[in-house]
């Protein structure tokens, strides 16, 4: 199995426009983020976690042909606006595209595309054939992949772990019984916003603590600010195990 980090980055995107900070002005391609997302592909599924505004620009980079599903965590916009770009899939492969999300982020969909869902829809709009998700595992293709509920801020999202890696992002409250799902990781990736407390983001101190607790063999953290810092110099801080994640990072097993 193969995990493509194809955004590791927050609403405004890094560099922030106009923004002259270090981090914004940095010349390391690790301090270029888009909007957090990533891909997950087995030798027969390819999924997506979320489809958020950079989703086009992504899949591009990414090299990404063929799309098998998507799955939402939730239905902020960092997290869909890029729902209608899926139309080159849609087209290619030539039938309604698997999209898996809670009952209430379907609500969001339905709400922001609902061209696509009219019964007569327009001719050349993508179309998507829902499926509920909750607490219980579920398929897609050849991928297992288990629901995490997590808290981000006070909205219930998922998280989702296949095989040894788990995905977190958007939390800033894992309860215990999630917690109890995510023993004997290999790969953690999770969010971590920056330095100041957030109201629905862990902080990098906080998601330390996470780490500490659940102790995965090797954690990414994404969702990141420009506030955090330069990659290089805040990764010479953190403990072994422990990294930043960047865009285009690829994790296999
Ligand atoms: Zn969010
Ligand atoms: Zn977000």
């Amino acid at each position: 199995m193969k995990f493509i980090l194809t955004g590791s980055g927050t609403s405004q995107g890094v560099p922030v426009i106009g923004c002259k900070c270090q981090v914004c002005q940095s010349a390391d391609p690790r301090d270029k983020r888009l909007r957090t997302s990533g891909v997950l592909q087995s030798e027969r599924t390819t999924l997506v976690f979320d489809t958020g505004p950079d989703f086009r620009q992504q899949m591009l980079r990414a090299g990404i042909t063929r799309l098998d599903a998507v799955v939402f965590t939730h239905e902020h916009q960092d997290h869909v606006a890029g729902l209608d770009d899926v139309r080159p899939f849609f087209f290619r492969q030539g039938e309604d595209l698997p999209i898996y999300a809670l009952p209430r982020v379907q609500k969001r969909l339905r709400l922001a595309y609902d061209y696509a869902f009219e019964k007569n829809p327009y001719h050349g709009v993508p179309r998507f054939q829902i499926s509920d998700i909750g607490e219980m595992p579920f398929q897609v293709g050849d991928i297992e992949l288990l629901p995490i509920p997590l808290l981000h801020g006070k909205l219930p999202v998922l998280g989702f772990r296949a095989d040894d890696f788990a995905y977190l992002t958007d939390t800033n409250f894992i309860p215990d019984s999630s917690k109890e799902k995510l023993h004997g990781l290999k790969f953690l990736v999770l969010d971590a916003l920056h330095h100041n407390k957030h109201y629905s983001h862990f902080t990098l101190e906080e998601a330390l603590e996470v780490v500490e607790e659940l102790q995965p063999e090797q954690t990414y953290f994404i969702h990141m600010s420009h506030l955090m810092g330069n990659h290089e110099q805040v990764e010479a801080h953190l403990p072994t195990g422990v990294s930043l994640g960047f865009d285009g990072l690829e994790l296999l097993w």
